[in-house]
């Protein structure tokens, strides 16, 4: 049997960078500035120039990063918060660890974000539930940016605030900018296996308004006030990203561009290979994905999981990303979902599956993955021979 190629490749990054990245990591050890000070300010300055923002703020993790957003919108019980029913369990746990109430508004088939439609239906519900919509959760799943200028619209309208979870997609572009400005706050993850990710946990907010640095640098630090550092202004939490993981992040930061290019390199080779056969992701004209995953959508009625095994026989692994919606997990099922529910979301969950991605996957392996997926799905016991498309 082949040699199982690995769904996403943290080795080879690491090899290729081992040299600096270790050095940077000892100078901090060294240098006894573990928490904040110097490593941790030139590293938000660096993240924020690359994004294009005012500010960057690190903060322990992506969860932390939306929570501390909420946190500084002062969100309450009684609020309802707008998210996509598709996504990963944190854009909506924020929301009710505030007591606040996640809506759930369907996504989009094709590109997996938020629909905007969707999204307005929601703040109805919200509204005929006698909750106060007061955000809307934008999220760039896989790495796509969401449908940023028509969700500031409806935003607008509605009078409320967007926070973007970018936590796929730090350094995509939408309409020739990377995120980190098209929402009031941008929250980001470094979780390792995110696009650029540190070596345990991390993440950042990213955004423009002068005004937002005051209460977003106290609550990332128990809500300390100002002149007085014992005298806490505001309930925050302890919520900073160590300055070892940001030295990490700032020599990653480095070759980022060109892992990002890799990997439309490597998003072009399977849209190639597999879009005659298999509803592939489709790349908006408008923005540019920095692929967290590369997620297919099978033929509905395809038995996914003789699919994947036998993928997995032929050395090519995959994941489901997401298996269950949100409004379909324990925890979340007490939570309203927009008038009209959530049938994309719904659909999307039994038939999604992603396959491997990352800047270092080679030509060979590629082809591979290829061959595998097209194989499968010619094989009657996992599909329609023939059934594409959407
Ligand atoms: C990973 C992720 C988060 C949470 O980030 P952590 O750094 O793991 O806390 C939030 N939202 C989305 C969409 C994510 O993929």
């Amino acid at each position: 049997m082949a040699e199982t190629i690995p769904f996403i490749d943290l080795q080879a990054q690491r090899a290729r960078l081992a040299e600096p990245l270790e050095a940077a990591v000892l100078e901090v050890v060294r240098s006894g500035r573990w928490i904040l000070g110097p490593e941790v300010e030139a590293c938000e300055r660096e993240l924020a120039a690359f994004a294009g923002a005012e500010h960057c703020l690190t903060v322990a993790s992506g969860t932390d990063a939306l929570a501390l957003a909420l946190m500084a919108a002062g969100l309450k019980p009684g609020d309802a918060v707008v998210c996509p029913a598709f996504t990963f369990a944190a854009t909506a746990e924020v929301v009710a660890w505030l007591g606040a109430t996640p809506v759930f508004a369907d996504v989009d088939p094709a590109s997996f974000n938020l629909d905007v439609a969707g999204a307005e239906r929601a703040v109805a519900t919200a509204r005929a539930r006698g909750l106060t919509p007061r955000a809307i959760i934008a999220v760039d799943l896989f790495g796509q940016p969401a449908d940023h200028a028509e969700i500031a619209e409806l935003a607008a309208a509605e009078g409320l605030w967007v926070l973007d979870d970018a936590a796929q997609a730090f350094g995509a572009s939408y309409r020739g900018r990377r995120l980190g400005t098209r929402a009031r706050l941008t929250a980001t993850s470094f979780f390792p296996a995110k696009p650029l990710g540190c070596y345990g946990d991390g993440g950042a907010l990213l955004f423009d308004d002068d005004d937002l640095v005051e209460p977003l640098t106290s609550l990332r630090v128990h809500g300390q006030g100002g002149d007085d550092k014992y005298d806490n202004v505001r309930i925050g939490m302890n919520g900073r990203m160590d300055a070892i993981q940001c030295a990490v992040i700032r020599q990653k930061l480095t070759i980022f561009e060109d892992e990002i290019a890799r990997r439309q390199e490597v998003a072009a080779a399977y849209a190639d290979g597999l879009g005659d056969v298999v509803a592939v992701p489709r790349a908006m004209p408008d923005r540019r994905s920095v692929w967290a995953q590369y997620t297919l959508t099978l033929p509905a009625g395809t038995d996914r999981d003789a699919f994947r095994a036998d993928l997995q026989e032929n050395g090519v692994p995959t994941a489901v990303y997401y298996g269950r919606a949100l409004h379909h997990q324990t925890a979340y099922a007490r939570y309203p979902v927009a008038e009209g529910g959530c049938p994309v979301a719904e659909d999307l969950a039994r038939r999604v599956v992603s396959l491997p991605m990352h800047p270092y996957l080679a030509a060979e392996a590629q082809a591979r993955v290829i061959e595998a997926v097209r194989g499968a799905l010619a094989r009657p016991r996992s599909g329609t021979p023939g059934a594409g498309g959407r």
